[in-house]
């Protein structure tokens, strides 16, 4: 019978969690915080920072939100991060991408306090994290190994044991998700491969795919993977997130009151056909998402213990 993970409750359990910690180090005077960078108003990148800012404010953290307009100087941004590496009500900086194009990623990424970095995007905390000695585990990828691990604790299995010799595969090689979700597994004992576009293109994924006891999957493709693409018995998580266009039986576009297409958002799994065939899944919506934002919080509240000497 196949698993439907429950990704939101996760999310929620998490929350309450961390509300908890952030209680207990504000009887101690201590008050943990988050600063986003917006550089201009990509719509995205906004839509991120709304939901940092909800987070903080349920969770009780100081939260700030440094927005410079998008013709900025990349100089006068880096001069922002420094004051926020220097501001004590602040325990983590986000930056929030993209960029505007005269704004170097790595030039601001590499500005940012390490001990600040609660993203995981600077190569100091990279290299760290392919050494197994994490600081900041990056949020998406941290949230796929905390959902299998509570996955495997309910099922009554060590998390341990659950990792060790397991099979992984990922699928998708980018920095900020399926390479440090391949080095995460590895660093708990797993075999791990990635699996890439290239991997696709020499017609070799299925190859790789159908020996997965454990598939993640974070290409940005929908209907990627279907049932042919996974192993009976796996458990297969889905941090994809696409826009796709309903369709009626006839595959026709669904409009709707203004005569435009619907749309509804979907993963990379076929979930549908795909299912049946697992032990266990993770849904889109209402799957890694819900556990990701969370991640970066519990990162926050590390830098926080850090930046007060209780770590
Ligand atoms: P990216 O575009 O940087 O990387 C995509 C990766 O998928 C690349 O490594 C590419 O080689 C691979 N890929 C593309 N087409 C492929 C194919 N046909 N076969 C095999 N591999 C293929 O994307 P990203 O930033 O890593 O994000 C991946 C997905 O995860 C996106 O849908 C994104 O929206 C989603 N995402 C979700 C969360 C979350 O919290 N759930 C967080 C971040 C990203």
């Amino acid at each position: 019978m196949t698993k439907v993970i429950d990704c939101v409750a996760i999310g929620e359990e998490l929350m309450k969690e961390i509300v908890k910690e952030t209680e207990a180090l504000k009887a101690k005077g201590i008050t943990p915080g988050i600063a986003t960078l917006l550089v201009g108003d990509d719509f995205g990148a906004n839509m991120y920072r709304g939901q940092v800012e909800k987070f903080c404010e349920e969770a009780g953290f100081n939260y700030i939100n440094e927005n410079p307009a998008a013709d900025v100087s990349e100089a006068e941004v880096i001069e922002i991060v420094k004051k926020l590496n220097a501001n004590p009500t602040v325990s983590g900086i986000l930056p929030l991408r993209p960029f505007p194009e005269q704004i170097s990623d790595s030039a601001v990424i590499n500005s940012i306090d390490v001990n600040k970095d609660i993203d995981c995007f600077h190569p100091f905390n990279m290299g760290k994290l392919a050494m197994g000695e994490v600081t900041f585990p990056p949020a998406t990828p941290a949230a796929v190994i905390e959902i299998l691990e509570r996955y495997a604790t309910e099922e009554g299995i060590d998390p341990k044991d659950f990792f060790e010799g397991a099979e992984i595969v990922v699928v998708g090689h980018s920095n900020i998700v399926g390479k440090p979700a391949a080095y995460l597994a590895v660093n708990r004992n797993a075999t791990t491969s990635i699996t890439h576009v290239f991997t696709s293109m020499k017609g070799n994924l299925a190859k790789h795919t159908t020996g997965a006891d454990i598939l993640i999957v974070a290409a940005g493709k929908a209907d990627l993977i279907g049932p042919d693409l996974v192993k009976a018995g796996a458990i297969v998580i889905d941090v994809g997130i696409n826009r796709v266009k309903v369709l009626d039986e006839k595959g026709e576009p669904v409009l709707n009151d203004k005569g435009k297409p619907k749309t509804k958002t979907v993963g990379d799994v076929s979930f549908d056909a795909v299912k049946d065939k697992t032990k266990a899944i993770t849904p889109v919506p209402g799957g890694v998402g819900s556990v990701t934002n969370r991640m970066l919080m519990k990162n926050a509240l590390k830098a926080c213990k850090i930046a007060n000497g209780l770590l």
